[in-house]
């Protein structure tokens, strides 16, 4: 009795002492100190690239990965762990071979890129034409590239933000398109990544429906320097290019949720996202088994203080081959879109984060004012009222939820990204937890603020 007393006490006179009337201690330091040393983010990214790996749509792989996110998030004090029903591509890489026979032979390394068609059994050669970009190509006539193998040969720049890769990725997702219309063979690409490593960069290429689907593939990029080395000489170049990439009949995979229920508004939800497939030459460590971690550890985390709105967490199905699971979760989910208050993705590899976006209500001034100052002690400067959010989150930006960004340090994740590279040794444990601690603040602060989020800002691209 005496100690219970005592204890009685010593809690008013902490409170006394502090000026609080009946609020709760603000948790945003404990939960950043607890993310930033206690997270079990790297033991979810060694278990799931080591234990599961490759995870590609449609593939046994897949499947294995949709097991072990339900048995993760089971094991991770969640409320509620459940699956929902994606259905998915599934196109099988094959292998592949690439050889310049003329005028100086030698093999070539290269990957075929996701979607590609499958090259006749015995491989086919045709003499190549270079051009820099897809709209260079597109600007071509099409007697200049029919019958031909088209080389797209332009190159991405290094840059922290990772803008280089927007800038080159339309080479692999409508180059190989844009070849076909014009009567190309085939079409090889300079892959689209930085670093001088001898591993091509896959990634996925779109043919619309009615374009006739080719065989299309990435060199890795010292032997883009090769091939284009060889056209600066002037002579005509001959390549071979043998694939054997093709599609099987669509398959079931699913998007594997999780939540905390809200204490007070369990209807408004405040939703993390990943993709759980990856790419098949690597592991998929830093995409987007980091971005799992983080997101799955960043709720785990907050979610331990009572906050007053769900926190979910989203590992979707099919990013890298066509957004399948975003697209499930938006229709799966519509009545439910108004309820979400703020959404926000990790799928930029497992570099620091360095930069905060919100794209939120702009009279929701307590919450920008408590989400910057909780992520300036992490380094972390704020960008403007203007994010967009993932990938995943394309439909729920259409459908104007309110998102945010918190950017990750792009500079050496196009090295590894969509190569054999992409293994759990690429993953800083140091930047790793920055990221769960950076995630489980702002997720804490925008399930417990009094401010509306919503409406999120008009966007001028709807
Ligand atoms: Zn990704």
């Amino acid at each position: 009795v005496v100690t219970r007393l005592g204890a009685v006490a010593a809690v008013l006179l902490a409170s006394l002492v502090s000026g609080a009337t009946a609020a709760a201690p603000d948790p945003v330091e404990e939960i950043r100190e607890e993310a930033l040393h206690a997270t079990r983010a790297l033991e979810l990214v060694r278990s799931l690239t080591m234990e599961v790996g490759p995870r590609s749509a449609g593939s046994d792989g897949d499947r294995r990965a949709v097991a072990w996110g339900v048995e993760r998030l089971a094991a991770s004090g969640f409320d509620r762990v459940w699956t929902e029903p994606v259905t998915v591509p599934h196109w099988v890489r094959g292998q592949a071979s690439a050889a310049i026979v003329a005028p100086f032979p030698q093999s070539l390394v290269v990957t075929a890129l996701g979607g590609s068609a499958g090259t006749p059994e015995a491989g086919l050669e045709a003499e190549v034409v270079r051009f820099e970009t897809v709209d260079d190509l597109e600007a071509a006539p099409a007697d200049a590239v029919r019958g031909k193998i088209v080389f797209l040969d332009g190159r991405m720049e290094r840059r922290r933000d990772g803008s280089g890769y927007a800038e080159t990725v339309p080479n692999r997702g409508r180059g190989p398109a844009v070849g076909s219309e014009k009567g190309a063979l085939a079409v090889v690409i300079r892959s689209v990544g930085t670093g001088t490593h001898r591993f091509p960069h896959t990634g996925g290429t779109r043919f619309a429906e009615g374009v006739r689907r080719i065989p299309a593939a990435a060199l890795a990029i010292p032997d883009a320097d090769i091939l284009a080395h060889q056209l600066e000489m002037g002579k005509p170049v001959r390549l071979r290019l043998r694939l054997t990439s093709r599609f099987l009949a669509d398959a079931e995979s699913a998007n594997v949720l999780a939540e905390i229920q809200g204490s007070e508004r369990p209807g408004e939800i405040v939703l993390l996202a990943c993709h759980l497939d990856s790419w098949d030459l690597g592991t998929g460590a830093i995409d987007d088994a980091a971005g799992c971690a983080t997101v799955v550890e960043a709720a785990r985390i907050a979610g331990r203080h009572r906050p007053r709105r769900t926190i979910r967490v989203l590992l979707a199905a099919n990013e890298e081959h066509g957004l399948s699971g975003a697209r499930a979760y938006a229709a799966a989910h519509e009545e439910e879109i108004a309820g979400h208050v703020l959404a926000f993705e990790a799928d930029f590899g497992a570099g620091a984060v360095w930069a905060y976006g919100s794209a939120v209500n702009p009279a929701a001034k307590g919450f920008l004012a408590a989400s910057q100052a909780a992520l300036a002690p992490l380094g972390i400067e704020y960008a403007g009222n203007e994010a967009r959010g993932g990938a995943d989150l394309i439909p729920l930006r259409q459908a104007s939820v309110p998102l945010a960004d918190l950017a990750q340090d792009g500079t050496y994740y196009f090295d590894y990204h969509h190569t054999a590279d992409d293994t759990f040794d690429k993953v800083d444990p140091e930047a790793l937890a920055q990221n769960v601690a950076a995630h489980a603040v702002l997720a804490w602060i925008a399930a417990h603020t009094d401010d509306e989020l919503r409406p999120a800002p008009p966007r001028e691209d709807g």
